[in-house]
This record gives structure tokens, C-alpha cells and sequence, in this order.
């Protein structure tokens, strides 16, 4: 006799549970997501002790007449797709007809539903089997209790973390779906606390400040960039605010919240070394594109799509980051009044909702699905790549004489006029209404950085012999590696002669290394070189010439005249960048006349 039997209805449902239903935030996702398939306008999720005890997601959709409500419960059942090329044109966010399934074979399960005109609806299920029916009065819409998530699974229960973790879960869902969907007025509850609002008012801007605050909103970049294929619009986070993690980077796929590396690589690419290292901006990155180019049928709980022609789009993304950040004014502002300030333009008026913030880890969106993939080296290694490439482009852009410079390049500072020097560290300058202190020794290294940088990727550099050849001494090992690696340390424009016992002898240098400094920067050079991991092989220059860019650079606490001020704030100005030293740390901030004359009461 045959073993194998077709597995009955509430099993294969347990299956599909446990792939699509991890935990309750994957039930807040499904449900909210139906809601906007059902073109709903307001969605408010309540939650009971972090959804561990209930869900409650009710919607002014479009809801379903009694025939669609059964059928809705059923696997496979869905009135988003109907053969199999529309799997090529999605443009809903649900598809597969098996969320509902697998949520009501894990809970005990209320769906109360009413289409415009006809009378409402309420079935209630326990564990998949429909326990009551009944016309109810309901209006026209759709309300999902979702009651004791697995009390049926009980490995599933066990695995759930602690209820501040999974309520951080669903707030940053929640907060995600909100980002995405400006034009719906979203409310979160917890046990009866208000933790995410938004209005509907289809300003990303404000949804921004109502999640993020206003301090943050308001130092938000806005970036638009249209290829004919692929639309990029949304904001990104001047360098005045930055975060430790890239979840703050939140990408949008046709009103989809997706997770793509190499997306939110390009994004952090587009920044160059505006913002530290470890630090990330804050970015809500809508694209749009039409349905057939992305395929969002990848796994239903990951959040995945793939695009055709990504290379493509992810040039996009830097160079809308990139121009984006080069329109604006990036010095840092200590005006504590901004909003009032007449320098601002007020955005808001909007009563503001206190972002919610957690004592437990933030978590990763696609945590929704699984445990987070380990984050593919290759990837990051692309974006170094790149950033390289870029910084060979600006060197054509510096090569020219400077006259031109003059004419091609507009200077992102204002004309600084010197007053004077603070603690031997800061300079101070005013200009117009503005009062500036600049950190000099970060404004020295940024313009030794980046000249260095041009030196160091000019393959045709001069050098020349030294009269009397430097002395270094290094360890046996570094000997080792010197003696392997004297190609490349040519390649540089240094000439070493081994003397034997770990001397060497230094009969060349390239001609631009600055004066009195050559012992200092032939060594540092050297020891880069040796000291260089195989995966810094794209950063390597770059990584070199800050180190090279520090030794060189004026000290905090030396006293410069005033013509060397001139020079350095000259210079300053004819920088790519000249806001943050080449480790990301400002260079520069600013406080306004309005600012300061309300510290004196001058004005209230
Ligand atoms: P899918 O969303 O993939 O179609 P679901 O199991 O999530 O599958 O939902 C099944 C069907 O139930 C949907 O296709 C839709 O027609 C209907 N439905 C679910 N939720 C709602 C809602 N909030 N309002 C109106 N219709 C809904
Ligand atoms: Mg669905």
C-alpha cells in the first residue's frame, strides 16, 4: 500500500503559517497591508501587551461582501492576481492569497467586514474552524482581531523575544509603512498609548518629523532624480545628523518597503567621507518604477525584490544623494531656535507626536523573516570601488589652472571675513548675518586631504633624488614585507635601498611631499603599505592620505597670523568639501545674528 496521503486543509495552512507568520509583527505587516490594498485612507492598529495578547487592525477600505470574507480565509484565495503573467506585473503588495490562511490557523481569529451599501459581516474562527457567524452593523471598511498568536504552536510561542522587542518590531514596521505611505493617516496603540501618528496630509516631510521629531525633519536634504526608468525621490539627512545603524535607511519600491544592500550601500556611497565611519545618514529613498522592471515574487517574508538593470539604478541613487548634498549649505548650525528663526523656513505647524524610543536593539526589518543575513564583504567592496573612481573624476576637475578653477568651481562657503583666533584652536570669522568657528586643525587636514589624495592617484607624479639619502629603521618582519612589496612602494615615488638589519636607505622622493616632512611621510607610507589588509585594496590611498593629511596638518593650540588664516580659510573655501575633515568630525559651524541676539534678550 501507497504511504503517501494529500495533507488535509488546517496542516497545510500550519505550513504556510510558518513560513509567512513568525511573529506578531509579521501579522501587523499582513494586515496592514491589506488595508492599503483595500485602499483604505486611515489604519489604526491596537495592540494588547506588545500583540502578544491582541491585535486590532481596522480600516475604512473598500472591505468585502460575505461570498469575498469566507473566501478571504481560505489558502490561495485572493482578488490581487488570477493568471500567471499578472506574477509580472504586481501592484499590490499582497499576491500569494495566504496570509489570512496562515493567521487564522495560529490564533483565534474576529473579522468584522462591510462593503458600502450592504450589511456587515463578523466570523469568528478559532484555530481555522469558523466558530460563529453574524450580520453585525459595521462601517464600510474592515476590522481583524487578532487574539493568542499561537496558542496552538507552542515552539513558535517560546521563540518570541521579550514583549520590548517584539513591540520595537512592529513600531519600526509600522514607521517604515508610514515613510512609504505619506498620503494615509496611520495610529499605533499600545495597551492604550498613542506611539506612531500620522496625518495623511501626503508630506513625507511631516511624516518624517512626527517620527523622527522636528530636529531631524529639519535637517533633511530633499532628493529627486527621474533616468526615464527609474524615479528616485524622497530625503536624506544633511551631515548634522547620523546614525549608528543603516536601519535608519529606509527604501521604498513602488510604496513597498524593501531590504537591498547594495541599494543602501549606493545610498551611503553618495555621502563619500561626508559622514564618519560607522555612521549612517537617515534616508527615506522612494523609487519608482514600472511593475515589470522588479519582480517582488522573491519569499513572502523577506523583504526582497530584484530590479533589471541595478547597476543602473544604483548610480542613480549616488548621483541623487550626491547632487542633492552638494546644493546645500552643510556647516553645521547651533541655532538652538531654528524653527523660529526667520533663516528657516518653518515646515510645520502640526501638533507633534513624541517618537518612541526603546531600551532594546533596534531591529532590522528583515529580521520580520529571518535571522538577518551576514551582509556580503563583495558589496562593500563595490561602493570602495566606486568612491575611488570618483575621487580619480575630481581629479581632472582640480588639475586645471586655477583661473579656471575660479570659473568652473563655485565655492560652498560664503566670503569669511577673519576676526580672530580662540583657545589657539578656533577661528573665528563672520559673513553677513553669520558668525563661524572653524576648527583648524579639521580645516587643515580636509585641504592636505585632499590634495593628497590628487597626488597619490597621479600615476605620473615627479620625484626626485635626495643629496643626502634618509635613514628609516623597521622591524625584520616589516623588512620581509618591504623587500616583497618594493614594487608597489615604487610605484609611489619612493626609491628604498636596503642597508641591512632592518636599515634602509631613502635615495628618492616623489616632489610633492611638503618640506621638512619627508622622513615623516616616507615612513608613514612605507608603513601603510606594509600594514595593508588585502581587503583595504580600493580605500588604500584614501585611508593613506588621511593618515598623511593628519601628520601634516597645524595642531590645535598654534597661534597663526593673520595671513596664514587668509590663506587657509582660501583654500578651505576651494575644497570639494569643506565641512568635515576627512574622518567625517565638522570643520566648521555657524550661529546666527538672530540666534545670538536672543541670547542678549535683543529680541524675544
Ligand atoms: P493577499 O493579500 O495575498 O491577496 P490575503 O490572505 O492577505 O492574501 O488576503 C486575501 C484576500 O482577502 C485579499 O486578496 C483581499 O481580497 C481580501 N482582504 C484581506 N484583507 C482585506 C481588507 N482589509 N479589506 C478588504 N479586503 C481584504
Ligand atoms: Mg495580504
Amino acid at each position: 500500500m501507497g504511504k503517501i496521503i494529500r495533507l488535509d486543509r488546517h496542516t497545510t495552512n500550519l505550513i504556510a503559517a510558518g513560513e509567512v507568520i513568525e511573529r506578531a509583527a509579521s501579522v501587523v505587516k499582513e494586515l496592514v497591508e491589506n488595508s492599503i490594498d483595500a485602499a483604505a485612507s486611515i489604519i489604526n492598529i491596537s495592540l494588547l501587551e506588545s500583540g502578544l495578547k491582541e491585535i486590532i487592525v481596522s480600516d475604512n477600505g473598500t472591505g468585502m461582501d460575505a461570498t469575498d470574507a469566507r473566501l478571504a480565509l481560505e489558502p490561495h484565495a485572493t482578488s490581487k492576481i488570477a493568471k500567471p503573467n499578472d506574477l509580472f506585473n504586481i501592484s499590490t503588495l499582497g499576491f500569494r492569497g495566504e496570509a489570512l490562511a496562515s493567521i487564522v490557523a495560529v490564533s483565534h481569529f474576529k473579522l468584522k467586514t462591510c462593503v458600502t451599501g450592504e450589511k456587515g459581516l463578523m466570523i469568528v474562527l478559532k484555530g481555522g474552524e469558523i466558530i460563529s457567524e453574524a450580520v453585525v452593523a459595521h462601517p464600510h471598511g474592515t476590522e481583524i482581531t487578532v487574539r493568542n498568536l499561537f496558542y496552538n504552536t507552542p515552539a513558535r510561542l517560546q521563540n518570541l523575544k521579550s514583549e520590548a522587542q517584539e513591540l520595537s518590531y512592529i513600531v519600526d514596521y509600522v514607521n517604515k509603512m508610514a515613510l512609504a505611505n505619506p498620503q494615509l493617516a496611520f495610529k499605533l496603540y499600545n495597551n492604550e498609548k498613542l506611539l506612531v501618528q500620522t496625518y495623511g496630509s501626503n508630506d513625507l516631510l511631516e511624516v518624517i518629523a512626527s517620527i523622527y521629531g522636528m530636529d531631524i525633519a529639519k535637517n533633511m536634504v530633499k532628493i529627486d532624480r527621474n533616468d526615464g526608468y527609474y524615479h528616485i525621490y524622497g530625503y536624506t539627512s544633511n551631515i548634522v545628523t547620523t546614525r549608528s545603524s543603516r536601519n535608519s535607511i529606509t527604501i521604498i519600491v513602488n510604496g513597498r518597503v524593501v531590504r537591498n544592500n547594495n541599494i543602501i550601500n549606493a545610498v551611503v556611497a553618495g555621502y563619500h567621507n561626508l559622514l564618519m565611519t560607522g555612521r549612517y545618514p537617515l534616508s527615506v529613498i522612494n523609487i519608482k518604477v514600472d511593475t515589470s522592471l522588479v519582480d517582488v515574487n522573491v519569499h513572502p517574508a523577506k523583504l526582497e525584490v530584484r530590479f533589471s538593470n541595478e547597476e543602473g539604478l544604483i548610480n542613480l541613487i549616488k548621483e541623487a544623494i550626491k547632487t542633492a548634498l552638494v546644493e546645500v549649505d552643510l556647516t553645521v548650525s547651533l541655532d538652538k531656535s531654528e524653527n523660529e528663526s526667520p533663516y528657516h523656513n518653518d515646515i510645520f505647524v502640526r501638533e507633534e507626536v513624541k517618537p518612541y524610543t526603546f531600551t532594546a536593539k533596534t531591529p532590522d526589518l528583515e529580521d520580520l523573516g529571518e535571522d538577518q543575513k551576514e551582509e556580503n564583504p563583495n558589496d562593500e567592496i563595490e561602493v570602495l570601488k566606486e568612491t575611488f573612481t570618483q575621487q580619480q573624476y575630481s581629479f581632472t576637475k582640480h588639475d586645471e589652472t586655477p583661473s579656471e578653477r575660479l570659473e568652473t568651481k563655485s565655492s560652498r562657503l560664503p566670503r569669511l571675513e577673519y576676526i580672530g583666533q580662540l583657545f589657539g584652536t578656533y577661528l573665528l570669522a563672520q559673513s553677513e548675518d553669520l558668525f563661524y568657528l572653524i576648527d583648524q586643525h579639521a580645516a587643515n587636514e580636509r585641504i592636505n586631504y585632499e590634495k593628497i589624495v590628487l597626488h597619490l592617484q597621479n600615476s605620473n607624479t615627479k620625484h626626485y633624488e635626495l643629496l643626502v639619502p634618509i635613514k628609516l629603521f623597521f622591524t625584520t618582519n616589516e623588512a620581509i614585507v618591504i623587500n616583497e612589496k618594493m614594487a608597489e612602494i615604487e610605484k609611489l615615488g619612493i626609491k628604498l635601498e636596503e642597508f641591512g638589519g632592518g636599515t634602509y636607505l631613502v635615495r628618492e622622493i616623489p616632489d610633492w611631499i611638503f618640506r621638512g616632512l619627508e622622513k615623516e611621510f616616507v615612513e608613514e607610507i612605507v608603513l601603510n603599505i606594509v600594514n595593508q589588509r588585502k581587503s583595504e585594496k580600493y580605500q588604500f590611498l584614501d585611508s593613506l592620505a588621511k593618515s598623511l593629511a593628519c601628520k601634516k596638518s597645524i595642531k590645535a593650540n598654534e597661534f597663526v597670523n593673520k595671513q596664514e588664516v587668509e590663506y587657509l580659510l582660501q583654500e578651505l573655501s576651494n575644497c570639494e568639501n569643506p565641512f568635515t575633515c576627512p574622518h567625517g568630525r565638522p570643520v566648521i559651524v555657524k550661529v546666527s545674528r538672530y540666534e545670538i541676539e536672543k541670547w542678549f534678550k535683543r529680541i524675544v
